[in-house]
């Protein structure tokens, strides 16, 4: 009872308004993230997004999975290293997402989170993708890549709720993903060879510099 009283009120505090989110584990697997810290933190916890709640938000802190309830194929993975490059967009992705309604000037954003995955807002859709990029067959051009269907579709409703109820709890609640460097942070990357080298930063194994 101790450890789910710790969870309660801890998910409380940060998550004060009852009506905007939902925690799905009735029963968490609960654990203590470091043997070093007194504070206990779950090792599992589950958000549904959006009204239809056919995602789920899975995270633990090796990585944050979004799954769709009616099709299992339509799931996206993030580990650290994209959970921290996306991290890192998310307020661009916002104004982008909100620009789609107020339709003041056109929408066509895409943004790279590493290992082929792009996040992109485009007008005439009403969602964020989030999804895998190949290149085709004798192209090497950094911007010629095209989507897979691997990765999720977020509508505008789920995205509100990843904004303002998932990432900010999960950034309490996970210190590890709060804390998580994207690779292009690493010294390794800070020349041009290094970035090259690296098969999440450049997965379609360009030669040239891409960016
Ligand atoms: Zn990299």
């Amino acid at each position: 009872m101790k450890f789910e009283q710790e969870i309660a009120a801890a998910t409380a505090e940060i998550l004060s308004d009852e009506n905007t989110y939902r925690l799905l584990d009735e029963s968490p697997s609960i654990g203590s993230s470091s043997s070093s810290s007194n504070h206990i933190y779950p090792t599992q916890m589950t958000f549904m997004i959006g009204e239809k709640e056919d995602k789920r938000v899975v995270v633990t802190e090796l990585g944050v999975n979004i799954v769709t309830k009616s099709d299992r194929n339509k799931q996206m993975k993030f580990a650290q290293n994209h959970w921290a490059r996306f991290l890192a967009i998310t307020s661009e992705v916002d104004e982008e997402a909100k620009e789609l309604n107020q339709k003041t000037r056109e929408v066509c954003y895409r943004r790279y989170i590493g290992n082929g995955f792009f996040v992109s807002v485009t007008e005439g859709f009403s969602c964020i993708g989030i999804r895998k990029y190949f290149m085709p067959y004798w192209l090497s051009t950094p911007g010629l890549e095209r989507p897979t269907k691997a990765g999720i579709s977020l509508n505008l409703d789920e995205w509100r709720n990843m904004m303002l109820i998932a990432i900010p709890a999960i950034a309490q609640i996970f210190p590890a993903l709060a804390c998580a460097q994207a690779c292009y942070e690493a010294p390794s990357h800070q020349t041009d060879a290094g970035r090259v080298a690296c098969c999440s930063c450049n997965p379609f194994k360009f030669v040239n510099k891409w960016s």
